[in-house]
């Protein structure tokens, strides 16, 4: 498909072959959990990797394996495994890549889930990780220790907004020959394509902006195929695989031996695997995730912006605002757009933020991102309440910090619906 290289088009075309699905326009539902072999050959031909083909929906599945083919070629990746959600897709990355008394180097500005991954449930397998303001790259290399294997931030980290200077922290991993893992679910790779950059391993929460509409939960992985497991740091990929009958990946094969080991191993021992319908859903939303993304970055910046001006806001977050302190790397990697989160503090702080919250009528109170409809939270109070106050702060979470997520409806309703919410609290927040 070398005329097709524009993701627009990519995001509708890439993967599919008509030809190999009855001619269908749509991708089809293989909602199957098996698939009929030949005969025993072909079934053990299958099994040793002789032949390429469908054993079981756990490993792979024709639906899967469009969308899986889709992200790849969208965001420049040799390879993608999708799985059940996005939680599971960073689990599986990390378990593939890592063992008992590796040490990960992590920026602080990162989804609740994943820091818990990192910070608490990791630990007791013999991996730990030092998280570091990474707007600052060499406060990356200066974490490093003999035992460091990954980098893993954030591109646009949540809900601190900040937006990573992947080049320059890429060039760090680089130098320490470790690969860098990048959660690029709230750019989308609609806005950025961290791989150009340099990143090694590409994540998104298919749940959010890809899927858009609030109704599925997916992962994926994206390996660029661009890093050298030879190096001596990673005898996972260059000793015989006890689990894969002696198989050296990075020999037997090649650029691809992440995601292969990711599929072979992790989604075999692990079984994080993403369900054909939800494959299905999440291929409707990722085919027209251009259009909705440049109308969630437009009315953010204009929601932003109309919020700088109201009474009751004493500070608004957004990086798609000029006076962002690290505006050069949203010119840098964000210049079409920045995304649907808007964060911003009001008079009063955590009551008047909690009040606002329980007083808007669009925008719905819950723990999701990235939906059409637009969204809204109070972070100290719900997704990053276990946190100690030392950690919220580390985080960006301050007390009276609300969380947008922009939808796509008309923007005077959404400035109507906050216009509404904040007149109930005026008199309390402005006394
Ligand atoms: C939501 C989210 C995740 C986790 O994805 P799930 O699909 O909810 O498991 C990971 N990273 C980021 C940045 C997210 O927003």
């Amino acid at each position: 498909m070398s005329t097709i290289n524009k993701i627009a088009t990519n995001a509708l075309h890439a993967g599919h072959d008509t030809n190999a699905t009855a001619a269908t326009r749509a991708v089809p539902i293989y909602q199957t959990t098996s698939y009929v072999f030949n005969d025993t050959q072909h079934a053990a031909d299958l099994f040793s990797l002789q032949e390429p083909g469908f054993i079981y929906t756990r490993l792979n599945n024709p639906t899967n394996d469009i969308l899986e083919k889709r992200l790849a070629e969208i965001d420049g990746g040799i390879g993608a495994a999708v799985f059940a959600s996005g939680t599971a897709a960073i689990s599986t990355a990390l378990l593939t890549l890592l063992r008992s008394g590796d040490h990960i180097v992590a920026s602080n500005s990162l989804y609740g889930g994943t820091y818990n991954l990192l910070h608490v449930t990791l630990p007791r397998l013999g991996i730990t990780t030092t998280f570091v303001d990474a707007q600052d790259p060499e406060n990356i290399s200066k974490a490093f220790q003999e035992n460091t294997r990954a980098v893993f931030i954030e591109s646009i980290g949540n809900p601190k907004l900040d937006v990573l200077d992947v080049e320059a922290i890429s060039d760090k991993a680089k130098q320490f020959k470790i690969p860098l893992i990048v959660d690029n679910t709230i750019a989308t790779p609609s806005l950025l394509n961290p791989i150009k950059y340099g990143a090694n391993i590409v994540i998104y929460s298919l749940t959010k902006y890809i899927g858009g509409q609030g109704n599925s939960l997916g992962g994926a992985i994206i390996d660029a195929g661009n890093f050298d497991w030879t190096n001596g740091k990673f005898p996972e990929f260059t000793e015989p695989s006890k689990g894969y009958h002696g198989l050296v990946y990075s020999e037997d094969i090649g650029d691809a031996a992440f995601i292969a080991k990711v599929r072979l191993e992790g989604l075999r021992d692990f079984g994080a695997a993403l369900s054909p319908f939800n494959a299905f859903q999440i291929i409707q939303g990722l085919e027209t995730l251009p259009l909705r993304i440049k109308k969630h970055s437009e009315n953010a910046l204009v929601l932003a912006t109309w919020l700088k001006q109201q009474d009751i806001v004493s500070w608004v977050n957004y990086p798609g605002f000029k006076t962002y302190e690290n505006y050069q790397n949203t010119l840098k990697y964000l210049p079409d757009g920045q995304s649907g989160l808007v964060t911003f503090g009001l008079k009063g702080g955590y009551e008047t933020a909690k009040l606002v919250v329980d007083n808007t009528k669009i925008f719905s109170l819950l723990a999701n991102i990235g939906d059409t409809k637009s969204l809204i939270i109070h972070p100290a109070s719900t997704t990053h309440q276990q946190l100690s106050t030392e950690q919220q702060i580390n985080a960006g979470v301050s007390k009276d910090l609300i969380r947008l997520s922009v939808g796509i409806e008309d923007i005077v309703d959404l400035k109507n619906d906050l216009k509404e919410a904040f007149s109930k609290v005026l008199k309390y927040a402005l006394k």
